[in-house]
């Protein structure tokens, strides 16, 4: 089953992070994850300048170590950012002491509060001790930019039906997007604002 919602039973069981924010507000929160990417991340950079929106870049530390200039130009639009390890290490196969120090060594370059989890998955050890000092911001509607087997016209039916009040959406400034996000990014933002919905970015 392929799972754009996230359950609340998930939420209800890995309390401890951020799933989403409150429904009493007009607002979603964009966020992509994986870049900085020289193919697409300035590409995402003018559609959000063109439609006045702000939005959260959740970073990896080596993408950021190889693209300044476009992690730079990112904070400089207004933007947030956060933390999404040094590597795209997944915290399930890393022990706790080198999973805090990955994401330590990514905080250098980072410095953000706002941090998540590469594959959205660690253990609550790993929770509870990043916890400390981050707030941990998961998603509660993923976009499956990055899954080829779901066409991006089903991406944005199922955005038009499920995205409401405080989501928080996740897409991928990755090469596995390139061609999918072109499509989906401009509609998404469209649908959203359809629905009587404003854009906000994470604040740390
Ligand atoms: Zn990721």
């Amino acid at each position: 089953m392929i799972l754009f919602k996230i359950p609340r039973l998930v939420e209800i069981l890995f309390s401890s992070r951020t799933w989403g924010f409150s429904r009493s507000e007009k607002v979603v929160y964009l966020t992509f994850d994986d870049g900085p990417d020289p193919q697409l991340t300035p590409w995402i950079l003018d559609v959000l300048q063109e439609n006045q929106l702000k939005a959260t870049f959740f970073c990896v530390g080596e993408n950021v170590l190889k693209y300044p200039e476009i992690f730079e130009r990112i904070k400089r639009e207004g933007h947030s950012v956060g933390n999404h390890t040094m590597n795209h290490v997944k915290g399930i196969k890393t022990s706790l002491k080198s999973y805090v120090q990955n994401v330590e060594e990514a905080h250098h370059l980072i410095q953000s509060k706002l941090f998540r989890p590469a594959y959205g998955r660690m253990t609550f050890r790993q929770t509870k001790s990043l916890k400390k000092r981050y707030k941990i911001i998961m998603w509660s509607w993923l976009s499956n930019d990055f899954n080829t087997k779901i066409s991006p016209e089903k991406i944005l039916k199922k955005a038009a039906r499920q995205i409401q009040h405080g989501d928080i959406v996740v897409l991928h400034d990755n090469h596995k997007t390139t061609e999918r996000i072109h499509l989906i990014l401009p509609e998404l933002i469209q649908i959203v604002q359809q629905k009587g919905l404003e854009f906000k970015r994470i604040e740390e």
